[in-house]
C-alpha cells in the first residue's frame, strides 16, 4: 500500500539502508568530534554558543551537551555520554568512541552483506562475554594509594593537570572524608562534595573544607559576621514585599491611601521577620530575595542572612545542617532548623565567602578551587568531578582495571579467541567488538602524535606474551606495566562504556525505518537531514 495514504503529509520517511547508513553516519560524525579528545594527550575544543559564550574543555559530556543536536541517532549517542557521566562521572569520551567504532564495525560488515540481525546478535555476545573477561581482569582495590592514582589518571591531561597532585589529594581526602562517615560504601554520594569556584588565586592553592562553602556574603553589613552555634532557617520565598516581581499596579488618589498601602506591606515584611525572630533562628538562607526593609529588622534581632543562593546549593546545605526548605511562611518553626557550629563571613582576596562549619551532619565537604579565569576554573572543576567520579565509583565496587589502553587490549585479545568458538557469521561480529575496543588504545597513540599502528601492534605482541597490564604510559612515552605506571581506572568505567555502548550501537542497527514528524517546525526536521545526507 502507498505509504501516503495511510500517513500524514507532514511526516516524512527514511527506510531501510537508507535509514540505516544515515544512523550510521550521524553516530560516526558524533564520536569523530569526541576522539581528539581522548587521553591526557587530547586536544580541548572551543565551544562558542550564539551569545558568543565561550567554553574550552576536554570534557566529552561537555561537548556533546553544549553542541546542539538535532539527528535523533546523534542525540542518542549524547545520550551514552550523560548516562555515563551520571552513573560513573567519567568516561564519556571512551563510551561514544567506543558506539562509534561499533557502529563503523557494523557497517562494514553490512557491505559485506551480513544482515543487521546476526551483527546485533555477535554483539550481544561479544558485550556480554567482554564484562566476564573484564570482571576476572579486575584487581581488587587495595590502598588509598592506588585512590590518589585513580584520581591523578581521571585528571591527567585536563585543565588541572599542572597541579594534578594537589588536587587528587583533595579529591582522595573528600571521599574519604565522607565515606568514614557511611557504613555502607553503596550509600556514598557524589552530592555530598560540593565544589566552589573563587577566581584570582593560584590553582593550587584549591583547599578542602569540611562544612560548606558559599562565595556569597551577607546581605546586610549590620548583621554580625560570625555566628556561633548556629540555628539555621532555609526558606525557598523571598522575604520581600508581597509581589515584587510581578507589576503590581495599584491606584491610589490620596496621601493617606499611599500611607496605609506602604503600612501594610511593611506589615507583612514585619510578620515574616517577626516569625523568623520567634523561631529561634540566627542565621538565615533564602533561596531568593530578602528586601531593605526586611534586611532591617533581621539585622537588629542579630540575624546574619543570605539571599539569592542557588536550589542545589541549598539542598547541600539543608542535607548537612539537617535543616528543611521551608516554602511556607506559617511553617517556620524551631522543628525546621538546621543546626552547625559557626557561621561565618570571612574575606579571601577579592572575595567575601561564608562558611557554615561543625554542621549537624558532617558528611558534607567542600573543594574550594582557586584559579586565575573563570575558564581556567570551570575545567578545572570538571577535571575535579571527573576524579570524584572515579574514586567514589573505585571504593563501591572495589575493583580496578589498568589504564592506558591495557584493558581494553588484554580484552580485545580474549575476545578473539573466544570468537574462534563461536559459530556462524557472529564470530565476525565479534571480531568487530575487539576491533572497537583496540580503537582506545589506538586514539590514545594518535592523540600524542605517536603511531598508531606501531603502538598498536607492540601492544598486542606483549599481551600475547602474557604481559597483560601492559599499556601505553603517555607521561614517557613508553609502553609499560599500567598499574607499575599507576594509571589505573575503576573497573565500572569500563564497563558501564561497554554497557552503554553496545546498547546503543545494536538500537541504532536495528533501527530500518526512520519517520520524523514534520507537524511542529517542519524547516527545523528537513535541515537536520540535508546536514548528513
Ligand atoms: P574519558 O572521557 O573517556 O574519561 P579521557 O580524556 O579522560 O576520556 O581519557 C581517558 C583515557 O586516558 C583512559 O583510557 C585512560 O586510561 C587514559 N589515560 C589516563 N592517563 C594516562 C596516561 N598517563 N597514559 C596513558 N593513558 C592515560
Ligand atoms: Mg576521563
Amino acid at each position: 500500500m502507498d505509504d501516503n495514504r495511510i500517513m500524514n503529509e507532514n511526516v516524512s520517511r527514511t527506510l531501510g539502508k537508507d535509514a540505516q547508513r544515515n544512523n550510521i553516519l550521524a553516530a560516526k560524525i558524533i564520536a569523530d568530534i569526541v576522539k581528539t579528545t581522548l587521553g591526557p594527550k587530547g586536544m580541548d575544543k572551543m565551544l562558542v554558543d550564539s551569545f558568543g559564550n565561550i567554553i574550552v574543555t576536554n570534557d566529552g559530556v561537555t561537548i556533546l551537551e553544549e553542541m546542539e543536536i538535532d539527528h535523533p541517532a546523534a542525540k542518542m549517542m549524547v545520550e551514552i555520554a550523560k548516562t555515563q557521566e551520571s552513573e560513573v562521572g567519567d568516561g564519556t569520551t571512551t563510551a561514544v568512541l567506543l558506539a562509534g567504532k561499533l557502529l563503523e564495525g557494523a557497517e562494514y560488515l553490512l557491505d559485506k552483506k551480513i544482515h543487521p540481525t546476526v551483527v546485533v546478535k555477535g554483539y550481544r555476545i561479544a558485550a556480554e562475554k567482554s564484562l566476564s573477561l573484564i570482571n576476572e581482569l579486575a584487581m581488587p582495590l587495595k590502598d588509598s594509594n592506588v585512590l590518589r592514582q585513580i584520581a591523578m589518571t581521571a585528571m591527567t591531561g585536563k585543565g588541572a593537570e599542572g597541579n594534578k597532585e594537589v588536587l587528587a589529594s583533595l579529591v582522595v581526602r573528600a571521599v574519604e572524608q565522607i565515606t568514614s562517615m557511611h557504613e555502607n560504601v553503596g550509600d556514598i554520594n557524589l552530592d555530598d562534595i560540593k565544589t566552589e569556584k573563587i577566581k584570582g588565586e593560584k590553582t593550587g592553592d584549591s583547599e578542602l573544607i569540611e562544612g560548606i562553602v558559599l562565595n556569597k556574603e551577607r546581605v546586610n553589613q549590620e548583621m554580625p559576621i560570625r555566628v556561633e552555634n548556629a540555628h539555621i532557617l532555609l526558606v525557598d520565598f523571598p522575604i520581600e514585599l508581597k509581589n515584587p516581581e510581578a507589576e503590581t499596579r495599584i491606584s491610589i488618589s490620596s496621601p493617606e491611601q499611599l500611607e496605609s498601602f506602604i503600612e501594610s506591606e511593611e506589615r507583612h515584611i514585619r510578620e515574616i521577620a517577626d516569625k523568623i525572630i520567634s523561631s529561634g533562628a540566627n542565621v538565615v538562607i533564602c533561596q531568593k530575595g530578602i528586601d531593605d526593609v526586611a534586611q532591617y529588622y533581621l539585622a537588629k534581632a542579630g540575624i546574619f542572612a543570605l539571599r539569592r543562593v542557588e536550589r542545589s546549593n541549598m539542598e547541600k546545605i539543608s542535607r548537612a545542617v539537617n535543616g528543611k526548605i521551608v516554602s511556607n511562611i506559617n511553617d517556620i518553626s524551631i522543628d525546621q532548623l538546621g543546626r552547625a557550629a559557626l557561621v561565618e563571613e570571612s574575606k579571601q582576596g577579592n572575595e567575601s565567602l561564608t562558611f557554615i562549619k561543625g554542621c549537624q551532619n558532617p558528611r558534607v565537604v567542600t573543594i574550594v578551587i582557586r584559579g586565575g579565569t573563570i575558564h581556567v576554573l570551570d575545567e578545572t572543576e570538571r577535571a575535579i568531578r571527573d576524579g570524584l567520579g572515579d574514586v567514589i565509583s573505585a571504593i563501591k565496587s572495589g575493583k580496578v582495571v589498568p589504564g592506558g589502553g591495557a584493558i581494553e587490549i588484554e580484552l580485545a585479545r580474549r575476545l578473539r579467541l573466544f570468537a574462534k568458538t563461536v559459530p556462524g557469521k557472529e564470530q565476525l561480529a565479534i571480531e568487530e567488538f575487539a576491533s572497537a575496543l583496540e580503537s582506545i588504545p589506538e586514539a590514545l597513540a594518535e592523540n600524542a602524535g605517536l603511531d598508531p599502528i606501531e603502538t598498536l601492534t607492540e601492544l598486542k605482541r606483549r599481551h600475547e606474551q602474557g604481559l597483560s597490564n601492559e599499556g601505553l604510559n603517555l607521561l614517557n612515552d613508553k609502553i609499560e606495566d599500567a598499574f607499575l605506571a599507576g594509571i589505573v581506572e575503576p573497573l565500572k568505567v569500563k564497563t558501564q562504556a561497554i554497557n552503554s555502548a553496545s546498547e546503543v550501537s545494536t538500537m541504532i542497527l536495528r533501527i530500518d525505518d526512520v519517520l520524523v514528524s514534520r507537524n511542529k517546525d517542519t524547516h527545523m526536521e528537513r535541515s537536520n537531514y540535508q546536514g548528513l545526507d
